[in-house]
């Protein structure tokens, strides 16, 4: 491993509600019209020259709106170009993918993009932003979700108009030096557990976290959603499917929150850099079948990836993405190839049998080069596998969608999935 210094960027977005005076008012509606009509020229000058590239765009649009809005700060139309860039790439990209949709039109924007140093500095209470009538002081509350922030950087912004409010969506940064671990964990991802193995040079321990709550919550509300689709309809319909799927949505995320954040409480605890599958292969590993579709939907397993790799990266540990080639084959004592049969994983060679899932978990971790000399001498292996897994289940409390993580009780790895 080279000494030299890793950092980790870490990007968060946090929503503050303006508390504008009247007469402010009245300055935002100004500068969100003048902001609309400028993205709307960049956009129009765009698409008509085919131009993608900013530089070029600059050239073909800033002279004419710098005379038109000469006493805006300039550098709205600078991002106002940026913005028009996004949407036409986006028109773009959707259009080569199937050509019948029709050209982006900017009327009236709800979104103002602020770059990071000219048109506004953030105070903890008030933004002062640069306008065509000068700075003005614009104050807001400071909730306490936000006070994480308090020592992180400010990027830039963006100002949201939404039914009659005015919103700051500021962007925080802070760098994050990464740590030097002491081992390897290696995450397996499944429908209802996320398996984990803490891999160190001298020992091995497992942690099984049960996520088959957010697989039940899936099934239920596709079976309430398939019922509403058949008995209900028009209006009606539309307004319950909105209901349910949001709801269903968050409950999921916030048991996939709860879990990522157990993981990366792990990572920090036990010194130990996270390894995971790479995606493209976790979709090989579930079997295709006429279910496919919905089992592959029933566990977002990048959302859950990402949650993770945020959270350890908090903690100082960037993740790694290993090739997820055999992992649920090899045996982990031996090397065999094993076929792949139920829960229990059995090594044809050496008769080791393991929780299947704990078996990847290791052999993940395994596949780190850095930690080359894994697997571990077989008196460790044997000694790791003898053992206890803490499990640790994460349930909803009844209804109210609150939820617990218990640390249930202690399995031997070798025995079937408890
Ligand atoms: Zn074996």
């Amino acid at each position: 491993m080279s000494s030299s210094l890793l950092l980790n960027v870490l990007n968060e977005t946090c929503k503050f509600r303006l508390e504008p005076e009247e007469r402010q008012v009245a300055i935002l509606e100004e500068l969100f019209r003048a902001y609309s009509e400028m993205v709307k020229a960049c956009l129009d000058k765009a698409m008509h020259l085919g131009v993608t590239s900013r530089k070029r765009l600059h050239e073909a649009a800033y002279k004419e709106l710098r005379a038109k809005y000469l006493e805006y700060p300039s550098h709205y139309i600078y991002t106002a170009i940026t913005q028009a860039l996004a949407i036409f790439k986006s028109y773009r990209g959707l259009f080569r993918k199937r050509n019948v949709i029709s050209p982006p039109r900017v009327e009236s924007l709800n979104t103002i993009l602020l770059d990071d140093t000219h048109l506004f500095w953030f105070g903890w209470g008030s933004l002062k932003l640069a306008t065509h009538r000068g700075h003005i002081v614009i104050p807001f509350k400071v909730h306490e979700h936000s006070k994480k922030f308090l020592n992180w950087q400010v990027k830039g912004s963006r100002l949201v108009r939404r039914k009659g409010n005015f919103f700051l969506h500021v962007t925080f940064r802070k760098i994050v030096e990464e740590k030097k671990p002491e081992g390897v964990l290696g995450i397996d991802v499944n429908e209802k557990s996320i398996d984990l193995a803490v891999v160190k040079p001298d020992s091995v321990m497992f942690i099984k976290i049960d996520v088959s709550e957010a697989k039940y919550i899936r099934d239920r509300y596709f079976k309430k959603r398939k019922n509403i689709q058949s008995k209900t309809s028009g209006e009606m319909k539309a307004k319950l499917l909105t209901k349910y799927s949001g709801r269903e949505r968050s409950r999921v995320s916030d048991i996939l929150h709860r879990a990522s954040k157990i993981v990366a409480s792990i990572v920090a605890k036990e010194n130990v850099k996270p390894v995971m599958e790479k995606l493209t292969n976790i979709r090989e590993r579930i079997q295709y079948g006429r279910k496919m579709n919905r089992r592959l939907h029933s566990m977002p397993f990048r959302k859950v990836q990402s949650y993770i790799a945020y959270k350890s990266m908090e903690q100082g540990f960037k993740p790694e993405h290993v090739k997820a080639r055999n992992t649920s084959r090899t045996c982990p004592i031996c090397g065999e190839l094993n076929k792949p049969n139920g829960y229990v994983f059995k090594c044809r060679a050496c008769g080791f049998q393991a929780d299947r899932h704990l078996v990847a978990a290791w052999n993940i971790a395994a596949k780190l080069s850095m930690w080359g000399a894994l697997p571990l001498p077989p008196k460790a292996a044997h000694e790791a596998f003898k053992a206890e897994v803490e499990r640790i289940v994460i349930k909803l409390l009844s209804d109210n969608g609150c939820l617990i993580a218990q640390r249930t009780y202690r399995t031997c790895p070798s025995s079937r999935i408890c």
